[in-house]
């Protein structure tokens, strides 16, 4: 059970509620080209307006370094009032908390609903500054923040807001994604397999050692497993290769042992002669990957044992695809493991930006569990990191 309060908690009727939600969707030209962030963030705005709650919504939008309206949230204000079917007031102050945004507040009645220019048009924001989350708290009496994407890092709309609101809860998206990564990773139903891939084992350090101490089976594929295959004494060709990391994959192979999980690499992988999809490539055992040739992808004999493995399993994370899947002679991993997991009873997981991106390309993305909105934040939760996002937020009385 989760131990946040949530939307369902609270008591919102003449009340402004400041929602933080993730509004980052992508722009081109002044147009939205997806709005389904937007989309997403509706159930929580719906239930505080049909509780008679004032709304007051921000979000950040990309990573301008100084006031820039090529990043100001006034297309998302539009595209929200046409899905709400309702008024969203643009408070369009470069300062985010400036006149417009106070007379917008001012002036609302209950059900309304006013929108904050982007919250990365003041400085502080990424500092967890002081003065722009008791700025952003003025306007509010109870804070919920929504955006799971945001939630790994301490900003002032955020995290520090919440020092200055009476009350604070988790919107639905955000409750959503820690209930399911939180039981998935905290207290799954056995058998728990995590199927680890993408391109470095860098990037994925410590979500193999902590997950090392949850899980009954770790397959591991992608770029990141030849320097796996590497540390068992392979040569692994012009494969992706992290040598300063050889040593660490010996140990998480060790410590593997230990903990008494099994750990399954690639036995056959597909081999270019160049990265790119038109080349020559032809499947090899993975102990025989010669030099002038880079694995792209696992190969057949792989999919079938990962997908076994997948099979009986009641709780699967997937975090990393298992070949470049962008390059269509390469996707058939992924593809393989996307339906393997599609196929399980249990409860199917995916976390990571681009993994989120491949299920949804290659079609699998209503047949599973949960794929999480937040890549980055849902790497740290695989960490076993809290998340100070989520940390900030009222435990439940
Ligand atoms: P996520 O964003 O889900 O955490 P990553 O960013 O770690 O995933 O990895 C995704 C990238 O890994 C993809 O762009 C994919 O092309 C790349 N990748 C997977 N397998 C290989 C490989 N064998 N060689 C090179 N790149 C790979
Ligand atoms: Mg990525």
């Amino acid at each position: 059970m989760l131990n946040k309060k949530t939307v369902d908690d609270l008591k919102v009727s003449g009340k402004n509620v400041l929602v933080r939600c993730d509004f980052n969707v992508p722009i081109q030209d002044g147009a939205i080209t997806s709005d389904a962030r937007i989309v997403g963030a509706l159930p929580t705005i719906k239930k505080l307006i049909a509780d008679g709650g004032r709304v007051i919504l921000c979000s950040h939008l990309g990573q301008p370094k100084e006031v820039d309206p090529a990043f100001s949230l006034a297309p998302v204000a539009k595209r929200l009032g046409e899905l709400l079917d309702k008024l969203v007031v643009f408070a369009a102050d470069d300062t985010v908390v400036g006149d417009n945004a106070r007379q917008a507040v001012s002036g609302m009645k209950d059900g309304d609903v006013v929108l904050l220019e982007n919250t990365r048009f003041r400085k502080e924001e990424t500092k967890n500054g002081e003065a722009f989350s008791k700025d952003l708290a003025s306007l509010a009496d109870i804070y919920v923040d929504d955006a799971f994407g945001s939630s790994h890092r301490a900003h002032c709309s955020t995290v520090g807001v919440t020092q200055f609101v009476k009350e604070s809860a988790v919107g639905y998206l955000m409750q959503k994604e820690i209930e399911y990564l939180g039981n998935a990773v905290n207290n799954p139903v056995r058998p728990f397999v995590a199927i680890l891939g993408g391109a470095k084992v860098s990037d994925k350090i410590n979500v193999i050692n902590n997950l090392l101490e949850k899980v009954d089976t770790l397959i591991i594929g992608g770029g990141m497993a030849y320097t796996f295959l590497k540390a068992m004494g392979h040569g692994v060709g012009d494969s992706l290769l992290e040598a300063d990391k050889v040593e660490y994959s010996k140990q998480m192979m060790g410590k593997a042992k230990e903990k008494g999980v099994k750990l399954l690499l690639p036995i056959d992988t597909v081999v270019s002669d160049k990265f790119s999809n038109d080349s020559n490539f032809k499947t090899v055992e993975s102990s025989k990957i010669e030099d002038g040739w880079m694995g792209v992808d696992i190969g057949e004999k792989t999919r079938e044992l990962f997908a076994a493995a997948i099979k009986d399993a009641k709780t699967v994370i997937w975090n990393g695809p298992m070949g470049v899947f962008e390059m269509e002679n390469f996707n058939k991993g992924t593809i393989a493991v996307a339906q393997a997991m599609a196929d399980i009873d249990g409860m199917s997981v995916i976390g990571g930006g681009d993994s989120a991106a491949a299920v949804i390309q290659l079609g699998f993305a209503d047949k599973m569990s949960h794929i999480s909105t937040g890549g980055g934040a849902s790497l740290e939760f695989l960490e076993g990191i809290v998340l100070p996002g989520v940390a900030a937020v009222e435990d439940r009385a």
